[in-house]
C-alpha cells in the first residue's frame, strides 16, 4: 500500500510510519512541525519507501500519484500544546480533517482518523465505552481540542454516509513512550524529566484523578489492526477505543516513576488545571472482540523503556546546554 500519514513526524505518527515501512508499505508523511520533530523521521528518510513533506494540512493536503490509505494524525495532542495553539488545533481538527478526507475521497483511499478519549470530556461513566456520548465543556480551555476532535469524528462519519469513503475512527487514550518531547507538558514526560533532573515531581490537584497509560507499541499495533480490517468486517467504521485499561491515580504514576528512575526528588502539589478530567479509563471490549487486540506492555515495563530514552536524550542535550550556558 501507499499510505499518507498526516502528523507523521509527531510522537505517535512517527512510530506509525516506522511500523508501516517495516511491513513493506510506502509512506508519505505530511507534517508542519508545530509539535512534530524532523528528527523523529530522520532515520526513516534514508529508506526508499519514505517521503517527508513539510506542509500544514489545514491549508492543503494533496499528494501526487495513487494513495491507498490516509491516516490523519496531525494535531497538537498535549494539553500544554493545544492550549498554546488553540486556533491551529481547531483548524487542523476541522479544515485539516476535511482536507484529509477530500484526499481520501479523490484517491478512493481508506481513511483513518486519530480521535481521542477527550471526546468523552470529564466522563460521568467509567470505564468509558464507545457508546458513551461524553461530557464536554464546549467553551472551556480544553474545548479547542475536544470539540475539534468531536467535529473531526462528525465530518468523518458524514463523508462515510454521503461520499462513500471507507472510514475508520480510533479513540486514543493516554499514550507514552520514546520520542515524547521532554517539554510537552504531559504527565509521563514531566515526571520522568523531573525525576532524572533531580527536580520535584509536580502533581496537579490532590493526585486522585486517574489516567490509563498505553505504551506506544501497543497503540500502534491496535491502529494497524483497525486499518487492516476489511470494509465489510463488523464494526469496521468504529469508533473504537485503543488504550490500556489499567487505571492509575496520578499520585501512583508519580510514585512509580520515582521508584523506577531513582534519585531524590519529592512530590509537590500544583493547582489542578481547569476542567481536568477526574477519571479516564478505556472500555476496550470492542477492540478485544473485533480485533483480538489487547495491550501487552505493563506500565512498569513501558516506563522503564521510556526512562531509558529520556536518560539518553538528557545526556545528549547536557553538553550542548553546558556550552550554551558557558557562552552566556
Ligand atoms: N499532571 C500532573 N502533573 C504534571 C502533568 C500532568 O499532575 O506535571 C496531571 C494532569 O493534571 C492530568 C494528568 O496528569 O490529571 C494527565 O495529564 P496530561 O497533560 O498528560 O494529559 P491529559 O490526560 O490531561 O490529556
Amino acid at each position: 500500500m501507499r499510505v499518507v500519514v498526516t502528523g507523521g513526524a509527531g510522537f505517535v505518527g512517527s512510530h506509525l510510519c516506522e511500523r508501516l515501512l517495516a511491513a513493506g508499505h510506502q509512506v508519505h508523511c505530511l507534517d508542519n512541525l508545530l509539535s512534530g520533530r524532523a528528527e523523529n523521521v530522520s532515520a526513516l528518510s534514508r529508506q526508499s519507501g519514505f517521503a517527508f513533506e513539510q506542509v500544514d494540512v489545514s491549508e492543503r493536503c494533496d499528494v501526487i500519484g495513487p494513495v491507498d490509505a490516509v491516516l490523519h494524525f496531525a494535531s497538537p495532542a498535549s494539553p500544554v500544546d493545544y492550549l498554546r495553539h488553540p486556533l491551529a488545533t481547531l483548524r487542523v481538527g476541522s479544515r485539516g480533517t476535511e482536507n484529509a478526507l477530500e484526499l481520501a475521497r479523490q484517491k478512493q483511499a481508506r481513511f483513518l482518523l486519530a480521535s481521542t478519549s477527550e471526546v468523552y470530556g470529564d466522563p460521568e461513566v467509567s470505564p468509558q465505552p464507545e457508546s458513551y456520548w461524553g461530557q464536554v465543556n464546549p467553551i472551556g480551555p480544553r474545548s479547542v481540542y475536544d470539540e475539534a476532535k468531536r467535529f473531526a469524528e462528525a465530518i468523518t462519519f458524514a463523508y462515510r454516509r454521503s461520499q462513500a469513503v471507507d472510514t475508520r475512527v480510533v479513540r486514543i487514550f493516554n499514550t507514552y513512550g520514546p520520542r515524547m518531547r521532554p517539554n510537552d507538558g504531559r504527565v509521563v514526560s514531566n515526571f520522568i524529566v523531573q525525576a532524572l533532573s533531580g527536580e520535584d515531581l509536580t502533581v496537579y490537584g490532590d493526585g486522585s484523578q486517574t489516567r490509563s497509560l498505553c505504551y506506544v507499541s501497543d497503540l500502534v499495533a491496535g491502529i494497524i489492526a483497525v486499518l487492516e480490517q476489511a470494509p465489510e468486517a463488523p464494526g469496521a467504521s468504529g469508533p473504537i477505543n485503543l488504550g490500556n485499561p489499567v487505571e492509575m491515580t496520578v499520585e501512583a504514576i508519580a510514585r512509580l516513576v520515582l521508584e523506577l528512575a531513582g534519585g531524590r526528588s519529592r512530590i509537590v502539589r500544583r493547582p489542578l488545571p481547569e476542567d481536568d478530567p477526574k477519571r479516564r479509563c478505556p472500555d476496550i471490549r470492542r477492540a478485544q472482540r473485533l480485533l483480538g487486540w489487547t495491550p501487552q506492555v505493563a506500565a512498569r515495563d513501558g516506563l522503564e523503556r521510556t526512562i531509558a530514552f529520556f536518560r539518553a536524550e538528557l545526556a545528549a542535550a547536557a553538553p550542548v546546554a553546558a556550552a550554551l550556558g558557558g557562552r552566556a
